[in-house]
């Protein structure tokens, strides 16, 4: 890395420090992103933490932070959604009217192995970066994708990781496990 980039990290609700404590061992300065004022500082990247998409939705607006936001996206920040923060991204909901940035060109289900036995620990593969720990916690999964969406998982043949131009999304939290696979490739999408 030529220079410490700074990620911003949305703190409205869920599970955001483990995201922030991620980046800090890879060397990023972490913004945490809470309110318009937090915006004012430049940040080279910006990560959507899981937790309650609803909840996330409800708190981005009222806050004022979707609406500065949405441009940044569709500037080209480069984004990641995890789990909650992939549904905040995604065009299409299939099980809920409410959609939020919906930038990205997939549809997820959300809740989508069920309330009660939804959370689950597997390895997968990762793009061709080898295989890593996934964790999946009341997890959307991505049950279609446009043309310029690339699949970087699936398990059980649903997709769980994919990647569109300056946005990638995953269904399960890396942040919780000591695999800095998926925050390494995010940094490499911000150049
Ligand atoms: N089920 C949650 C939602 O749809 C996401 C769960 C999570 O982020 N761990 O908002």
């Amino acid at each position: 890395m030529d220079r410490i980039f700074t990620v911003g990290v949305v703190a409205v609700q869920g599970a955001f420090e483990e995201h922030c404590s991620a980046l800090g061992k890879l060397g990023v300065s972490v913004k945490e992103i809470r309110s318009v004022s937090d915006l004012s500082q430049n940040i080279d990247g910006l990560i959507f933490p899981g937790g309650e998409s609803t909840a996330q939705g409800k708190l981005l607006r009222e806050s004022g932070l979707f609406d500065m936001i949405l441009p940044i996206i569709k500037g080209g920040l480069p984004v990641y959604g995890t789990c909650a923060g992939m549904v905040l991204l995604a065009k299409r909901i299939e099980n809920d009217e409410r959609k939020h940035f919906a930038v990205m060109d997939i549809t997820v289900k959300r809740n989508a192995y069920g309330r009660q036995l939804g959370s689950f620990v597997t390895t997968g593969d990762f793009g061709d970066m080898g295989k890593i720990p996934m964790y999946f916690i009341r997890a959307p999964y991505i049950s279609s994708v446009g043309k310029d969406v690339v699949v970087l998982s699936s398990e059980s043949g649903a997709i769980t990781a994919a990647r569109e131009a300056n946005m990638l999304v995953t269904s399960f939290h890396p942040e919780v496990t000591d695999d800095l696979t998926v925050h390494s490739y995010f940094l490499s999408m911000i150049s």
